[in-house]
């Protein structure tokens, strides 16, 4: 299976499938992650606030696998923003990886009843200029959000993680971001477990001999999103992998997106507004 990379504004590359390890808990992390490097996944998606930094840090270093090939990203939690915390933050995170450098840093929620994501955008500045991030991101921003973090960046974001899933398709963030040159990175990719339910996503699943979870999948990368499923089941892992040998046609890409819920489809939180 050869996953698909995007190459982002900053020169560097990123496999477009990868793994996330939210709700993965911290004593099972590392087999989990083992599993998922077994089955072929090459990018990590975790964060502080998650707990479980040191079991992916522990599944790299037990894999043997080149550093090289491996994109690892984490993520600025929101009680550390500003600019020596999110420094102390990002340093603590580097320490339980293992790692010297991350390839993606993500301010995790703008968080912005705090006032300082702008502050904490520059502090993340600073650690990409060290190399110590080879690219920095921004994750739960809205176009609102967004603006006055890029009124005041000297770098603009790579990457905006966002939920993302048939049934929740910010489209509005999305085309915001795709007109500053920010990849969208789909977060909740299946719904957090709530896949679609719809007659012509079954007939599209059947055509390919596919699953409903993996023409969703494969929905996320033809839409041009980098896509992170998480399964704490190996044969999960591999089903969610093996999309690369299939491609939906624009029609197909259609049917898919027409399920869209708009705010109804929404699982975690909407940023704007939010309080913690
Ligand atoms: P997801 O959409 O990946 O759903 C995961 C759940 O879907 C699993 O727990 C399982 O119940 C089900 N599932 C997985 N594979 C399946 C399959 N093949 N068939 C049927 N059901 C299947 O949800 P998620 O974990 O919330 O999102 C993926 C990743 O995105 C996270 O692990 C994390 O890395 C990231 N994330 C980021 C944020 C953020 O605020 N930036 C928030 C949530 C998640």
């Amino acid at each position: 299976m050869t996953v698909p990379t995007i190459v982002l504004n900053d020169g560097t590359s990123i496999p477009q499938l990868g793994f996330g390890v939210f709700k993965v808990d911290p004593d099972e992390t590392q087999r989990i992650v083992s599993d998922a490097l077994e089955v072929g996944y090459r990018h990590l998606d975790t964060a502080m606030i998650y707990g479980n930094e040191t079991g992916v840090g522990a599944a790299i270093a037990e894999s043997g696998i080149d550093r090289g090939e491996l994109f690892v990203t984490t993520k600025l939690w929101n009680s550390d923003q500003g600019t020596q915390s999110a420094l102390d933050a990002f340093d603590l995170s580097l320490a339980k990886l293992g790692l010297d450098y991350v390839d993606l840093y993500l301010i995790h929620w703008p968080s912005a009843h705090r006032g300082t994501y702008v502050e904490s955008w520059k502090a993340l500045e600073q650690i990409a200029a060290t190399g110590r991030a080879r690219s920095i991101g921004v994750s739960n921003f809205t176009p609102e959000l967004l603006q006055p973090l890029l009124d005041a960046a000297d770098v603009v974001p790579s990457v905006n993680q966002i939920e993302y899933h048939p049934y929740f398709q910010q489209l509005a963030s999305k085309a915001f971001n795709t007109e500053h040159g920010i990849v969208t990175e789909s977060w909740g990719p299946l719904g957090q477990g709530d896949l679609v339910d719809d007659a012509g996503v079954d007939a599209i699943a059947a055509k390919y001999g596919k699953t409903v979870a993996q023409v969703i999948i494969r929905w996320h990368l033809d839409i041009g999103n980098i896509v992170i499923p998480k399964s704490n089941r190996k044969e999960r892992m591999a089903e969610n992998f093996a999309v690369t040998d299939f491609a939906l046609t624009p029609d197909e890409v259609a049917v898919v997106s027409a399920v869209n819920r708009g705010e109804a489809g929404r699982k975690g939180s909407n940023p704007v507004g939010a309080t913690f």
